[in-house]
């Protein structure tokens, strides 16, 4: 999508501060971390937000449930989180579907 900030960073005409990247998802540092690691993982193909995950596109979010193992896993993180906010009541503010995860500080439950 020509308008969609994520899309943009995909095809290199935003510059991220890259994690991981494969064929179909990118990770990249979140510009305005909330914990002393926060990266975020996102689908090449534009999806909105978690409400348009269908039998269509789904094959790429357990994809990127992998790598987030991998990552995360390489990187010696025993504790973390992983959310996606949906909607703007939740705090979704990008409209690419993304998946954050944070980790390196004690976490509260339930999110504010
Ligand atoms: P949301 O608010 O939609 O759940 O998450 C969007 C995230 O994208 C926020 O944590 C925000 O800091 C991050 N973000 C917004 N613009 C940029 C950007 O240009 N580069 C990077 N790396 N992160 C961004
Ligand atoms: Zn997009």
């Amino acid at each position: 999508m020509s308008d969609c900030l994520f899309c943009k960073i995909i095809a290199g005409e935003i510059p991220s501060d890259k994690v991981y990247e494969d064929d179909l998802c990118l990770a990249f540092n979140d510009i305005d971390p909330k914990a002393p690691t926060h990266f975020l993982v996102i689908p090449k193909a534009h999806i909105s937000s978690v409400s348009a995950i269908s039998a269509e596109n789904s094959a790429v979010v357990a994809h990127i449930f992998e790598v987030i193992a991998n990552l995360t896993r390489e990187q010696g993180l025993e504790s973390y989180r992983v959310v996606s906010n949906i909607g703007e009541q939740a705090g979704q503010s990008v409209f690419h579907l993304h998946f954050h995860v944070l980790s390196g500080r004690d976490m509260t439950w339930p999110p504010g």
